[in-house]
């Protein structure tokens, strides 16, 4: 495939993914108004994108992402603090009751494909994570954002939760010591054999029982978006319900001794927050879920099969906010906040190459650069300052560590919409895909956001077609 061809299907592909996101709004909104606010910091690692494995929907979590999670942590690192206050101030104003919550994640791996930007070592990973997490602490108080340390196996998406630096919750632990095998072990039996009780939940996946969305070879709790989305909503619901009425006895949705297994260590965090227990218990839960599908997923598979989940297989550098919907191990994803975006890339590059030099693709190196909004752009001063010029001011870097020897693809999204609106807004060889949104509205005479809106309509339906 070559490049034009392989920009104008990775855009595609965006264009339906976001559309399933518009259909499901509601029930993400739901979601969102149940779970705290949270801003999780991890590497740029293609394996490590997502929040699926948190049981986060995409919207509902913000992600800051560094080479090993390195970043300075000096007060004029702009772009870093001001996610952090973004969030803290998002929870004060929005979930009062509810700080926000950081998590600075480094990964890992069984199979030795551990973390590129610390040369596999373990314990320079945790030290990443551990210099932020201490510098945060001491900036905001835990009654405005609870902050705490993980893991990701990246293997199989286990998550190790650390609290108070010693605590530790272990999906993979719990998996083990109640040698779980099946999504349906999670579950109490009374919950798998009826249809869900709440209806919304009920339609959304389509009257089945728990016990038939947990069974298949690719359950659909799972592999189908909208189930996987319903039962997220629904799950932190019950979970909430069932802590805060505190009657843990007559519980009958888990199965009772992952349940106590999850409730005693979160239980033994004493800095923990009583509002922030119920969505911790659920992300561990989820989490648990999503380790077991993994675990049978790979076990169905060949080792080379294998090989392409467990060991990097990206096929280009994404540079900037808003990849969310974008699958794992697709993309090296470089975001601004590390106080050193050369250093990102450099390696960003180093694991491009690699993986290209393994498939020798016909499309050529690619760095997708996307700009994220949170409004609409009303003028063409709005459109410059937010994200015409940002833009110009990222493409240096990339000059600096790729040369010539690139393809560029510069795009806007807007937060709550994950669509990439192809802009060309420079004059610049690189930058070779053939639609710009802005054309002959770029300057201030010719600019409207009338114009601007019917353009990205146009856009969406064409690439629909
Ligand atoms: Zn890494």
């Amino acid at each position: 495939m070559k490049t034009q061809e392989y920009l104008s299907e990775y855009l595609k592909e965006n264009i339906i993914e976001s559309e399933t996101l518009h259909r499901m709004k509601q029930v993400i909104g739901e979601f969102g108004s149940r779970a705290p606010k949270i801003l999780v910091t991890k590497c740029i690692d293609g394996r490590v994108h997502g929040s699926k494995a948190k049981g986060y929907p995409p919207t509902t979590i913000r992600f800051g992402r560094t080479d090993g999670n390195i970043v300075s942590t000096e007060k004029n690192n702009y772009s870093f603090w001001n996610r952090i206050d973004s969030i803290v101030n998002n929870a004060m104003c929005n979930t009062p009751e509810m700080p926000a919550i950081f998590i600075a994640y480094m990964h890992r791996s069984d199979k030795g494909f551990g973390c590129a930007a610390h040369h596999n070592n373990e314990e320079e990973s945790y030290k990443a994570i551990q210099n932020q997490t201490r510098e945060i602490s001491k900036l905001f108080p835990s009654d405005k954002l609870y902050v705490l340390q993980g893991i990701t196996n990246t293997d199989i998406m286990a998550e190790t939760l650390i609290f108070d630096e010693s605590i530790r919750i272990s999906s993979k632990e719990i998996i083990n010591d109640f040698s779980l095998k099946n999504l349906s072990d999670i579950f109490h039996k009374g919950f798998l054999k009826y249809p869900i009780k709440d209806p919304a939940t009920a339609r959304f996946v389509n009257f089945k029982t728990p016990e038939e969305l947990c069974s298949g070879e690719m359950p659909l709790f799972h592999a189908d978006f909208q189930t996987s989305l319903s039962m997220k909503s629904f799950l932190l619901l019950e979970i909430s319900r069932i802590i805060n009425e505190n009657d843990f006895s007559s519980q009958k949705l888990v199965q009772p001794d992952v349940f106590h297994a999850i409730l005693s260590v979160l239980q033994k965090v004493k800095s923990l927050p009583k509002t922030l227990l119920a969505s911790f218990f659920y992300q561990s839960f989820w989490n648990i879920s999503y380790a077991i599908n993994q675990i049978n997923k790979l076990n169905s598979m060949t080792e080379s099969e294998q090989l392409k989940i467990i060991d990097h297989s990206e096929e280009l550098i994404c540079y900037g906010d808003g990849f969310e919907l974008i699958p794992r191990n697709k993309t090296i994803l470089v975001k601004t906040g590390r106080g050193d975006d050369y250093e990102a890339l450099q390696v960003a590059k180093k694991v491009l190459e690699k993986n290209r030099a393994k498939k020798n693709p016909e499309y050529s190196k690619i760095i997708h650069i996307n700009i994220e909004v949170s409004g609409e752009e009303m003028s063409w001063e709005d459109f410059n300052e937010n994200i015409s010029s940002k833009v110009h001011t990222m493409l240096r870097p990339v000059d600096e560590i790729f040369g010539e020897s690139v393809s560029i693809l510069t795009t806007y999204s807007y937060r709550d919409q994950k669509r990439f609106y192809p802009i060309r807004t420079i004059n610049d060889n690189r930058i070779m895909y053939s639609t710009n949104i802005i054309d002959k509205i770029n300057s201030s005479l010719l600019f409207s956001s009338m114009a601007l809106k019917s353009r990205e309509a146009l856009y969406a339906t064409d690439k629909l077609i």
